[in-house]
């Protein structure tokens, strides 16, 4: 394998990545893939997800089976993931048989359980809102007092598995599971930095990344750069570095953040792999976060990630009743607009709240680039073909 050499490059066929999950985080990896002429395996549950048709090789398997997901792994050089919700039993073991496997199996088993992830920042003096640990969701979600966010300790995700509870009334919907249970933030912002950490301990930031979210708690569309103080964009990438070098991480850190109303900058999680507020960095910054992913796992030097355009990032959300064949409403029309990047996802159902795809719109500042990302919100609709 030629990764393991400083000065040469060559991936040819005998070099075998994989990667656990076969959505769209795996699907812009494999774009950036064959820039590097790198081949991807995929291990993946459905036969229709957005890697299938253009893995070099997919497997259909369940990603929380530690059986299917070693014997999937064990003849692959390098493992990789583009999901956390994945057997970390399974990674465990291919890495004691000399597979490389990054991000480590012990930091996806850290990071998955939100509890673990929130006491870890805790206990390494990292900001972030205060919490308990509660084993039965129902009987003790009053014991902090009101509000407070109740949140599932594993397997929630975009937004499920997360709730606000102001009212004791509230209280009688509260999950019924171990979950973490922390003081509602006062947010003026929602931020997120992305990190790059390579095997040789190079270390990079991109900028810093402004997300708004729709009501189903997904990002409606983000701005990056952030519309943010120097002083508070400094403050916000120091506490992601702090966080990837207190975990000793290896890949890439997105590195999820509140910006509260009295100036201060809290971690609210992490996710260890490439993430929905990285996508801008496609057209808009000197290295996508899908081709830094895989220099820091590959040992390469980092690339270059200052951003060399103002860009908002507009989700394509499957709407309200949606359910069938993918149709893009509008969009045919809006590709006549300079500085307009669709990606879809290759997904065959569209369903209500699903992500199908984005739209990365580029622009002179992040106020202009928010104001087109608004304008295309209101004339492209992701429904379904009748
Ligand atoms: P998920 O992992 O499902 O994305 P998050 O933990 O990121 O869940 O929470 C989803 C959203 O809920 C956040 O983006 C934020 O808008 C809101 N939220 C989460 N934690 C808090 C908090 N402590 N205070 C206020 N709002 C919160």
């Amino acid at each position: 394998m030629a990764a393991g050499q400083q000065d040469d490059l060559a991936f040819g066929p005998d070099m075998r990545m994989g990667f656990l999950g076969g959505g769209q985080l795996g699907r812009m990896t494999i774009q950036a893939a064959l820039n590097l002429d790198l081949r991807i395996e995929v291990l993946d549950p459905d036969p229709h997800c957005p890697c299938a048709r253009i893995a070099h090789q997919f497997t259909q398997g369940d990603l929380n089976d530690a059986e299917a997901v070693i014997a999937w792994g064990r003849n692959l050089d390098v493992v990789t993931v583009e999901i956390e919700n994945v057997s970390t039993e399974g990674l465990t073991a291919l890495k004691a048989m000399g597979v490389q496997v990054l991000p480590d199996p012990a930091h996806l088993a850290l990071i998955r359980d939100k509890g673990t992830q929130k006491q870890f920042y805790a206990d390494h003096g990292i900001p972030t809102s205060d919490f308990v640990l509660i084993e039965d969701g129902r009987a003790e979600v009053l014991s902090r007092g009101l509000p407070v966010v109740q949140k599932l300790r594993t397997g929630g995700y975009d937004g499920r598995g997360v709730q606000v509870i102001r009212t004791e009334e509230d209280a009688r919907y509260a999950f019924d599971a171990p979950s973490l249970l922390e003081d509602a933030v006062d947010i003026e912002k929602e931020l997120s930095v992305i990190v790059a950490r390579s095997t040789t301990g190079e270390v990079k930031t991109y900028p810093v990344v402004e997300s708004v979210f729709n009501a189903l708690n997904l990002v409606d569309y983000l701005v990056a750069p952030a519309r943010i103080s120097e002083a508070v964009e400094a403050e916000a990438r120091r506490v992601a570095l702090s966080v990837v070098e207190a975990m000793d991480f290896v890949g890439l850190l997105a590195v999820e953040l509140f910006l509260d109303k009295g100036g201060r900058i809290l971690v609210n999680e992490v996710a260890p792999r490439a993430h929905n507020s990285g996508h801008h960095t496609i057209e808009a910054c000197g290295t996508s976060q899908f081709e830094q992913h895989l220099r820091a796992i590959l040992g390469l030097p980092l690339g270059d990630t200052a951003q060399r355009s103002a860009a908002a990032m507009l989700n394509l959300i499957g709407g309200e009743g949606a359910n069938g064949v993918p149709l893009y409403s509008g969009l045919a029309a809006a590709l006549a607009e300079p500085g307009l990047h669709p990606h879809l996802y290759g997904k065959a159902t569209v369903r209500e709240g699903r992500k199908m795809g984005h739209i990365t719109v580029l622009a002179d500042s992040p106020d202009a680039a928010e104001q087109r990302a608004l304008a295309l919100r209101d004339h492209i609709s992701t429904v379904h073909a009748h």
